[in-house]
């Protein structure tokens, strides 16, 4: 690491106390690079066992790393905590211009511990900190009218990062979503909820620092030899192009697609929720995060006429992704990209994480079907697939939590169904709801077994689909995703974007630090990918996690994936296979 280089300095917030100090953690940055390999020995450091995701104790983590701010798509940052959602490690990664914002500010990353008792927000502009109040921002219905407040107040436009919530953060919702730049989310876990339980409103970040270079002829030659791959390629090509919404038809064609809470995996309206007829009917403009010359943030302008208002139009620009398109598209039975695009904007402006939304509301709607729950339940509501009208009711429920069935729902549809029943079409992995990949063994093994039950962990989904029409042994499917999931803890502790998975390859990793001043070979940083997965697995132990105990909803083995139907012996044989490499 360059002498000068600010990257090591810790900043850690004390809310209870409004308390801040700088330390300089050389010692974790050197051995765990930064992002996730820092934040998980920061997390370790900082939540006692045992402790209420909800409750004072739990710390929220934020790093960035070494390449931060110096080369393309290393634009995200990383967040870990205790999930109120699954109880267990808490990690999720947003870019926007969170990550250049806290580097520029001065720091590798911030700590915050305690609670608020009156609703704050805190601004750091580089090395002043300062907590305003917010109790005029809480209870405010958008978390976007949020965001406008505070960039009228703070200073600093263009590297400013502002994080809030919205309701469901202050309603402790356990899927709620801390938005970042209006269009980009610290989305999974139960981050927003963690924020309202400290009663953060919102964390402002700014600063003007530079960040110096060893070799400044070798990092020029790196940064262009990156910048070209990842203009020229295909695969990025395809990010700015559709976005992720690209995968819609893909999948539906190869019978992967969840519908209606996986009660099929084709959907035969998949065409009209495509990124192609999105891209066509209602793209407005592409975004990029910071630092990024893919963009592959795509937004809809969805123009929608005032009542008894001729020729007079409201323009709400809404942003789209292939997982927002499964989870409330078709897994809720949306059937035209209209209808889609106005659940996709409540979901927005109430704070939440899209992907359990869609899969609490479809869990409920099948309930609801079933008889399992009523109208007593609902409030009067008939839930029925594809009734988005409804559907935008039932999430502002979920929010404002009026009755016991909806305070139940905003807990996760693990918690939901141990209450109501229904387990056996609850879709959810290690109490995460599930993405929107019914791909095959691989994935469904990565949702149960990776350290977040994510799809990132692995890409199992990824996986499936390589080997699709190949021989291939269950070992090594696990073998493959192991070996994933360690390399993308280095990434994630860069923290590189995963859409440039395929040109930060391991070589290219190792080629890059060699001009900031760093020396790590190939091997050096396979070795710390692995360090740093064991270190998440081993919290999670800690915390209660248990590959014995884990529940897998039996609707994955009743619907075919394209790997035909899946066999509940094969999914048990691969985490035993795992448990085994995970122990040495
Ligand atoms: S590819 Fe997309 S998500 Fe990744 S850094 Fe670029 S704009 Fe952000």
């Amino acid at each position: 690491m360059h002498p000068k280089d600010t990257l090591s300095n810790v900043l850690y917030i004390d809310l209870t106390r409004k308390t801040y100090w700088v330390e300089n953690r050389k010692d974790l940055f050197e051995e765990y690079i930064g992002g996730a390999g820092v934040a998980i020995n920061l997390l370790r450091e900082e939540c006692p066992r045992g402790t209420d995701p909800l409750g004072p104790d739990n710390p929220i983590v934020f790093a960035v790393g070494p390449f931060t701010g110096l080369y393309p798509i290393a634009s995200k940052t990383v967040a870990m905590f205790k999930s109120p959602l699954t109880g267990n490690l808490g990690e999720s990664h947003a870019g926007g211009r969170s990550a250049i914002a806290i580097r520029m500010a001065g720091y590798g990353a911030i700590v915050i511990k305690g609670a608020s008792e009156k609703p704050v927000y805190i601004a750091i502009h580089g090395d002043k900190i300062f907590f305003r109040d917010a109790s005029a921002l809480w209870g405010i219905k958008s978390s976007l009218t949020v965001g406008r407040i505070i960039r009228e107040r703070e200073l600093g436009a263009g590297i400013r990062t502002i994080m809030r919530i919205g309701r469901a953060g202050e309603k402790l919702v356990r899927y709620a979503c801390v938005v970042t730049e209006t269009y980009r989310h610290f989305g999974r876990l139960g981050l927003g909820a963690v924020f309202g339980s400290k009663k953060l409103k919102a964390l402002v970040v700014s600063g003007r620092r530079t960040i110096p270079v060893s070799d400044k002829k070798g990092y020029r030659e790196v940064y262009k030899e990156l910048f070209d791959a990842m203009v020229k390629s295909p695969a990025m090509r395809k990010y700015h192009d559709l976005g992720t919404a690209a995968n819609v038809l893909p999948l539906n064609e190869l019978g992967a697609l969840p519908v209606k809470n996986l009660q099929a995996s084709k959907f035969e309206k998949a065409k009209e929720i495509s990124g192609e007829n999105l891209a066509e009917k209602y793209l407005g403009r592409r975004l990029a995060c910071a630092h990024c010359p893919v963009a592959c943030i795509h937004l809809a302008a969805l123009r929608e006429p005032y009542e008894d208002e001729p020729y007079f139009y409201k323009t709400t620009f809404i942003s789209y992704d292939y997982e927002l398109i499964y989870s409330l598209g078709s897994m809720l039975g949306v059937e035209n990209a209209e209808d889609l695009l106005k659940i996709l904007d409540e979901v927005e402006v109430l704070g939440l994480d899209g992907i359990s939304s869609g899969v609490a509301l479809a869990w409920a709607t099948e309930a609801f079907e079933r008889g399992l729950i009523g109208e007593e339940e609902t409030l009067g509501l008939k839930l029925r697939w594809g009734n988005v009208e409804t559907y935008i009711k039932a999430l502002r429920y979920i929010v404002a939590q009026p009755n016991e069935f909806y305070r139940v729902l905003a807990r996760g549809v693990d918690y939901a169904s141990r209450i109501y029943g229904g387990e056996e079409f609850a879709l959810a992995f290690g109490g995460n709801e599930m993405a929107g990949y019914h791909t095959g063994p691989t994935g469904y093994f990565g949702f149960l077994a990776g350290s977040r039950h994510s799809h990132l962990d692995m890409g199992g989904y990824s996986i499936d689909q390589k080997v699709l029409g190949k021989e291939f042994t269950i070992e090594e499917l696990v073998d493959r995703a192991l070996k994933e999931e360690e390399w993308r803890q280095i990434l994630s502790s860069l923290v590189v974007c995963f859409f440039a998975r395929g040109i930060y390859k391991p070589e290219m990793v190792a080629k890059a630090f060699k001009p900031l001043g760093w020396k790590l070979n190939v091997k050096d940083l396979e070795e710390k990918g692995k360090i740093i997965h064991r270190l998440k697995y081993e919290f999670k132990y800690r915390e209660g996690f248990s590959l014995d105990k884990l529940k897998i909803p039996k609707r994955i083995f009743e619907v075919p994936t394209p790997h035909g139907i899946l066999k509940e012996e094969t999914i048990k044989e691969m985490i035993e296979i795992f448990k085994k490499k995970l122990s040495t």
